[in-house]
């Protein structure tokens, strides 16, 4: 954005601000019915508030998508764990994930490797720096304005046991608000959801089910979020790959899944004479 448009987009906001203090969603959505703001604008102004609404753990990486490396490991481990995951700053951990000690930055291992005393056995712990950790309960714009003050990115989040629950930057919070930013190192992204035809769909088992009612895929439940966790809530186990459900309309096919989790899902829509002959 430049200088004026800038200027232009703050003009719009003190206007809004202005206008009704109380009702700011309402007042976005005026402004942009009678043309003060862009469609784009106001999209953009709305999720901002959605961050003063969304808790952390809505949109944090969660523990199991987590890179992390046991204190133990060497600092060339290290460099090859970030060139391999594309990530510049890495979690420790001591014995389990639920223990995190320490962050490894990129750049702190940088720095390390061209000092002159460096060895590339030495232990991780040598250079890791102090984690920040947040409950998963912290609303997003606190922990922005947090970010900001501390100069710092990156936050643990932990449950309410002291157990880790995922982690979470700048980028999560900045992407609520902008959309999905893509940055010159990040793996391309695999879709949660992938249409094949209008009834057949590739889902990954972290798909949300929110997510799939949007595509007139109906599953709903009060105790799981994912396509993964109600699968495995309807088994009572994990399921195994071919095990097959039926909700309604929708046959679900596990197509790869390991001990712990589901990973992908076929969703074929149910021909209606096959419905009605069952
Ligand atoms: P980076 O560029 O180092 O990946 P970003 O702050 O740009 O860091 O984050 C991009 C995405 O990657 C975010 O969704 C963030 O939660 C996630 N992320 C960052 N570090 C890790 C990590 N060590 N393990 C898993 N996900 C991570």
């Amino acid at each position: 954005m430049d200088g004026d448009s800038q200027r232009s987009m703050w003009d719009k906001i003190t206007h809004l601000f202005g206008k009704a203090e109380d009702n700011l969603e309402q007042a976005i959505m005026e402004a942009r019915d009678e043309g003060d703001v862009e469609a784009e604008e106001s999209n953009m102004l709305l999720s901002i508030l959605e961050l003063g609404e969304k808790q952390v753990q809505e949109i944090m990486t969660p523990r199991t998508d987590i890179t992390c490396l046991a204190s133990e490991t060497t600092i060339q481990e290290a460099a090859r764990c970030i060139l391999d995951n594309g990530h510049s700053r890495i979690p420790v951990y001591k014995d389990t994930k639920d223990n995190i000690i320490g962050i490894i930055y990129a750049k702190d291992l940088l720095t390390y490797l061209v000092g002159d005393n460096h060895n590339f056995d030495d232990h991780v712990n040598k250079i890791m720096r102090q984690p920040f950790f947040i409950p998963e309960t912290k609303i997003s714009a606190e922990l922005l304005q947090e970010f900001r003050s501390r100069k710092n990115h990156i936050a643990i989040v932990v449950d309410e046991y002291g157990g880790t629950s995922g982690l979470i930057t700048i980028e999560d919070l900045l992407e609520v608000i902008v959309g999905d930013i893509e940055d010159e190192f990040d793996a391309p992204k695999e879709e949660d959801i992938q249409k094949i035809t209008d009834e057949q769909y590739l889902l990954h088992g972290r798909a949300m089910l929110d997510d799939l009612n949007d595509i007139d895929i109906p599953v709903s439940s009060d105790e799981v979020d994912t396509i993964g966790g109600y699968l495995s809530l309807q088994a009572g186990h994990v399921p195994l790959v071919n095990e097959e459900f039926t909700v309604g309309e929708w046959k679900f096919t596990v197509i790869e899944a390991d001990t712990k989790q589901i990973h992908k899902i076929s969703a074929q829509k149910i021909a209606e004479q096959t419905l009605e002959d069952e």
